[in-house]
């Protein structure tokens, strides 16, 4: 049985720490319990949400009025070259046990923060690597039919921080499957430890956000992407502009709207200084997407997730 527990404060779930209660919130450690929570809240009549570790999530003011919902099951099994995860275990703890066991392939996602289920659903990457790459298949649960199923790779549709799942938030990810290939457990823990040094020497793990606030747009415009590469003397990723870079363009570090600011490290990342809220935020974010458009003609796009919001809140 599961313990549903009403007005629960969502913020301290979350990287950004920001953003009201939810109508009821339980942990989920199995699938069985999934369906009791999703069969009531279907029965209230009530929306659900899937979170994970709350590190690509913006809580709205006024919280969230249905269910809310995070997935602890933690099991890891290996089998052969494969490992089974589930969407509970957190996604660097997955990528050092696959390391201990010899198992190549998920060692540039050290260090981002959150969950399996949630870095399934995003398709987290970083470094030129993404999950999707070692994702043989995933096991989802309807929340419409509660029926589960395994998807291939390819029916995952994965792509650019982009998944199947994100685009059907009905698909809930149970766990997956990766194909990995052996390599020396040595030499995995080496780049398991340069790939997490890389990232403490941004300096950005410290600071309350939510990673990249935008995606990195695919931009047509021939003279920018040029203007970018000599500038930087780095080829764009498959016509992607990063969209800290865009930022800049428009001169944005370090602009401010309540408690929240542009990082004065990395353009891309939002954050809250303190005591920002959610509409704070939004306005930070709606500005950002005026100027860059304004400076470059390029329209920016939320990687975030964003829960509790109305429509018209989220226009711009
Ligand atoms: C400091 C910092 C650095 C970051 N660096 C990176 C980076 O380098 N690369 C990168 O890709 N991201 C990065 N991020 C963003 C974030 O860590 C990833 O997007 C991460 O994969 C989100 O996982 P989560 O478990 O925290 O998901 P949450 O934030 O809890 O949820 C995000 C979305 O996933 C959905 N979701 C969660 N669990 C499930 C599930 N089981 N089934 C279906 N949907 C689900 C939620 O409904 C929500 O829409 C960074 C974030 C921070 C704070």
């Amino acid at each position: 049985m599961i313990t549903l527990r009403e007005e629960i404060p969502l913020a301290p779930l979350t990287t950004f720490g920001i953003g009201g209660a939810a109508r009821f919130y339980a942990e989920v450690a199995n699938t069985q319990e999934l369906r009791e929570a999703l069969d009531f809240a279907r029965h209230q009549g009530l929306p659900f949400f899937l979170m994970g570790g709350g590190s690509n999530l913006l809580v709205s003011d006024a919280g969230f009025p249905g269910v809310a919902l995070r997935s602890t099951g933690r099991g890891l099994r290996r089998e052969g070259a494969e490992v089974v995860v589930e969407a509970g275990v957190e996604l660097t703890g997955l990528v050092r046990r696959c390391a201990e066991w010899g198992l190549a392939g998920v060692e540039t996602l050290a260090g981002i923060p959150g969950l399996v289920g949630g870095a399934v659903r995003g398709n987290a990457g970083a470094y030129g690597g993404s999950l999707a790459e070692a994702c043989a298949s995933v096991r989802v649960l309807d929340a419409e039919t509660l029926e589960e199923r395994t998807l291939s790779g390819e029916e995952c549709r994965f792509g650019y921080r982009d998944s199947r799942f994100k685009r059907n938030p009905i698909l809930v990810v149970l766990e997956t499957r990766l194909s990995l290939t052996p390599a020396p457990v040595g030499e995995l823990r080496e780049r398991v430890t340069a790939t997490l040094a890389k990232r403490a020497a941004r300096r950005l793990d410290c600071e309350r956000s939510v990673g990249s606030y935008f995606t990195n747009p695919s931009v047509a415009d021939r003279d920018l992407v040029a203007r970018f590469e000599s500038e930087q003397g780095v080829r764009a990723r498959e016509g992607r502009l990063p969209a800290g870079w865009l930022i800049d363009q428009a001169g944005l570090r370090n602009l401010r709207v309540g408690g929240a600011q542009v990082s004065g490290v990395h353009a891309n990342y939002l954050i809250n200084t303190g005591g920002a809220s959610a509409r704070d935020v939004l306005e930070l974010a709606r500005l950002v997407k005026e100027r860059v458009f304004d400076a470059t003609g390029v329209r920016l796009v939320e990687e975030v997730s964003r829960l509790g919001f109305s429509a018209e809140e989220l226009s711009d």
